[in-house]
């Protein structure tokens, strides 16, 4: 088997087997990214020497019998996580230059772990988008492409888009990623890949570049269920440097994979069926939920009511969030500067934020400044936050009667990099069915469990209750038993 085709979990196992050596798996790795990212976009920063340097003192710790549960896997990391000494962008040209002095606590737990990291994963700027199309370094292409229209370059979901083309067109065996809206799920499902989001406050998000603080999640995205399982249980914990992280023990969530589904209460929440939504995504949701009674469980129907108000209630509090994080751009302490001389220090944050943010970047902070400002904040800042508490209360009533509730993760597949960009309200709607789950704090995750007519990866979305990731991983691995989804994209690393 060549090196770039095992899962995390394989991959753990060969090295355990002395079968091959992180060394070896590495530069498989980095060999397969010099050949597709000219052309996939999906790393920013390829850690070549980096990697080969901690691919060999992984082998080193593991012949001394150090080594530890990631012991020398190699991984991209999301350009929003902070990497000491190496350039983290979080997609934007204000931070293009930007060296952290310090390590985010998610990727310190990685490498604590033995983690390899190979570069740093590109993005939508400052994870803002839903097609990685807004990254100031180039878009991401989608490895998949449509079998009546192979030439058609797609998108890869965003805004982990790098993330999730790296992982999908086997240029890392996993990836980190983040979720403020969807970004982890909906790349992973437009990818044929996993990706969970896990309850707000598991993850710690120190050093992480923040977009709207009270939704953004750290999470991992793999080829399977169960690789996603192995490496949040390395990311997660509590961590004293983010208050709003929280002190609860971290389970084998590995274990909790191959628990089964019986007896479990699976909700189908009627409120996620959508006027004009693709019949594929209906039947596919039909099969999934088909697959789940063969397994043991039950379904039942529940209403989640403020659900069509979840998508603007998320659109005035992430860019009301949004704007008060990016304030600290201002040209004086991080990243780019541009000054003219004689300029003051208003001509100073003029300029470089004008030359700094892409236009998606600034829409967001005109929407929040504007939701924040004295005249309207109560009409949409406050009124978005009453809601907020609506749709979380939704799901508290719903614990009463279900374990998980099971939904598309998607309403379409990947769509082509020119499609929906005219129109910021259409591409808003590509995270109808995800919003949710992050202005209420809950883990979800989503599984590649089709493909529609034109060989796109379908996936669904599994929710469950905060802190309960482990029934998340029971119900998303059973449906990808049952699913079986072995197909692979056309655009990936191919044996020598
Ligand atoms: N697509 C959503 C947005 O643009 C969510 C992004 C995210 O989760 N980071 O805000």
């Amino acid at each position: 088997m060549h090196p770039t085709d095992f899962t995390l979990r394989g991959a753990r196992d060969a090295l355990a087997e002395g079968i091959l050596s992180s060394e070896e798996l590495t530069r498989a790795h980095l060999d397969a990214i010099a050949a597709l990212n000219p052309r996939l976009n999906a790393y920013l920063t390829v850690m070549e020497d980096g990697a080969i340097a901690a691919a060999r003192a992984s082998d080193e710790r593991r012949r001394q019998g150090l080594a530890g549960p990631l012991e020398g896997l190699p991984l991209a990391i999301k350009d929003l996580f902070c990497t000491a000494g190496t350039r983290t962008t979080a997609g934007s040209r204000i931070l293009g230059n930007f060296v952290p002095p310090y390590e985010s606590t998610v990727t310190a737990n990685l490498l604590r772990d033995g983690a390899v990291f190979l570069g740093k994963a590109n993005l939508d700027e400052f994870a803002m988008g839903s097609s990685n199309t807004t990254s100031a370094f180039g878009p991401v292409e989608n490895p998949w492409s449509r079998a009546n229209d192979p030439d058609a370059r797609l998108v890869p979901g965003g805004s982990s888009g790098g993330s999730a083309a790296a992982v999908a067109a086997r240029l890392a065996l996993g990836a980190t990623a983040t979720d403020t809206g969807g970004s982890i799920r909906q790349p992973a499902a437009f990818c044929g890949i996993a990706g969970i989001k896990p309850t707000y406050g598991r993850c710690s998000r120190f050093g992480i570049v923040a977009f709207a603080s009270s939704l953004d999640q750290a999470g991992p995205v793999a080829r399977t269920v169960e690789d996603c399982a192995i490496l949040l249980r390395s990311m997660a914990g509590f961590d004293p440097r983010d208050s709003t992280c929280a002190d609860v023990p971290v389970p084998d969530f590995q274990a909790a994979c191959a628990r089964g589904v019986k007896g479990l209460r699976i909700g189908v929440p009627k409120e996620y069926r959508l006027d004009g939504m693709p019949d594929e995504i209906e039947a596919l949701w039909q099969q999934g939920l088909d697959w789940l009674r063969a397994g043991g469980a039950e379904t039942v129907e529940i209403s989640l009511p403020h659900t069509k108000y979840a998508l603007p209630t998320y659109y005035i509090v992430a860019p009301a969030e949004a704007s008060s994080n990016l304030a600290r751009y201002d040209g004086v302490r991080f990243g780019l500067r541009v000054s003219e001389p004689g300029g003051d220090l208003r001509d100073l944050y003029d300029r470089t934020r004008a030359a700094g943010f892409g236009a998606e970047v600034k829409r967001r902070i005109m929407i929040g400044t504007y939701v924040l400002s004295a005249g309207y904040y109560d009409a949409y800042y406050l009124k978005a936050q009453k809601v907020r508490a609506l749709i979380r209360r939704d799901f508290e009533e719903a614990w009463g009667k279900v374990d998980a509730i099971v939904t598309p993760a998607t309403p379409s597949a990947a769509f082509g990099m020119d499609e929906r960009q005219d129109d910021p309200v259409t591409m808003y709607l590509n995270d109808v069915f995800t919003v949710t789950a992050n202005l209420a704090g809950l883990p979800g995750i989503a599984v590649p469990a089709g493909l529609d007519r034109q060989g796109l990866p379908l996936g669904l979305q599994v929710i469950g209750r905060a802190f309960d990731e482990e029934t998340v991983f029971a119900v998303g691995n059973a449906i990808e038993d049952a699913a079986g989804f072995t197909a692979l994209p056309g655009l990936r690393a191919r044996p020598a």
